[in-house]
């Protein structure tokens, strides 16, 4: 008896676990062959500064163009990559691609009349816990002729802390090779304002999901206000993203917020289409 039941309990778990595993394996698999295959793209989303109006970049968002599932978004995929290393190849890939692009900017000219045009990274945890990683990038910037100028990293707060006694030096040395670096979703993690003072960062982006709460929600005014007012008294400079609507963006601007990310200013988009839009600027 006690066997059959035990026997129950084994079919009616079993198999949906052993499903989530099989496809996480197939997943990985084709993960590794869409690397050697070239599957994965950026894609761009313009940032503007709200005083001049003038680009000051492109956030690259990583898409994968799966042959038979179509193209498939971070969220569905950057999990498993994360959990099986896979996340190291891909996220160097997005760095390499992304230095690439910003180099072939410069010698086509289509940053010209332009604000800085930097293109901000997202880096997962893996990579930039890893030691060594700002030795990484130095090597991906060298191998690609591209300057540290030219580009921006994302970190979440998650991120910084957990990996907290290094951060600081790893930062300094990014930062003196010139990258911008920027704290990603803020207000959504557990940065307490002691290591934000101790941090070397220069930027924060406010987190989407306060902004889409914007006008009306009392509470959301209040979060995004205290998040503009601190950057600006700790000397950062601070994006507003998943900026929809023109309420929006004139609230944010008004409590100081210089930079702009979201759907009123452009949705991401294929490398060679926002080359097009900037062109018809
Ligand atoms: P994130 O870095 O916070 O990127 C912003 C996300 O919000 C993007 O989703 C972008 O498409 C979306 N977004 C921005 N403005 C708007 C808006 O006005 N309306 C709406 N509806 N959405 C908006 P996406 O591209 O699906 O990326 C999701 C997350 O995946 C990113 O969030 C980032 O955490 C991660 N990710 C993307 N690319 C990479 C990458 O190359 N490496 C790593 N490690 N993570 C990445
Ligand atoms: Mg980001
Ligand atoms: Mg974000
Ligand atoms: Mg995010």
């Amino acid at each position: 008896r006690a066997k059959a039941r035990g026997r129950a309990t084994y079919q009616f778990f079993e198999p949906a676990l052993a499903e989530t595993a099989y496809a996480d394996l197939v997943l990985e698999s084709e993960l590794a062959q869409g690397l050697t295959r070239n599957e994965f793209e950026l894609y761009l989303q313009p940032q503007v500064e709200a005083n001049t109006g003038q680009l000051s970049g492109a956030e690259a968002l990583l898409r994968w163009r799966h042959p038979e599932r179509g193209l498939l978004s971070p969220d569905r995929f950057i999990f498993v990559a994360e959990r099986h290393r896979l996340m190291l190849a891909l996220g160097e890939w997005v760095l390499r691609e992304a230095a690439q692009t910003a180099r072939r900017w410069r010698e086509e000219g289509l940053i010209q009349g332009h604000g800085p045009m930097r293109i901000a990274v997202n880096l997962s945890r893996m990579q930039f816990n890893l030691d060594g990683f700002a030795d990484t990038v130095k090597r991906v910037l060298h191998e690609v002729g591209a300057q540290g100028q030219w580009l921006e990293l994302e970190l979440t707060e998650r991120m910084l802390i957990e990996d907290i006694e290094h951060a600081p030096t790893t930062l300094a040395a990014l930062r003196a090779q010139g990258l911008t670096v920027s704290v990603d979703d803020f207000g959504t993690g557990y940065t307490s304002l002691a290591h934000l003072t101790e941090l070397p960062l220069d930027k924060l982006k406010i987190d989407q999901s306060f902004v889409a709460r914007l006008p009306d929600d009392v509470g959301a005014q209040a979060i995004t206000r205290a998040i503009v007012q601190m950057a600006v008294g700790l000397g950062l400079a601070v994006t507003a993203e998943g900026v929809r609507t023109a309420a929006q963006w004139q609230l944010l601007a008004g409590w100081g917020c210089q930079q702009f990310q979201g759907d009123l200013v452009g949705s991401p988009m294929p490398v060679a289409e926002f080359e097009a839009w900037v062109k018809a600027r």
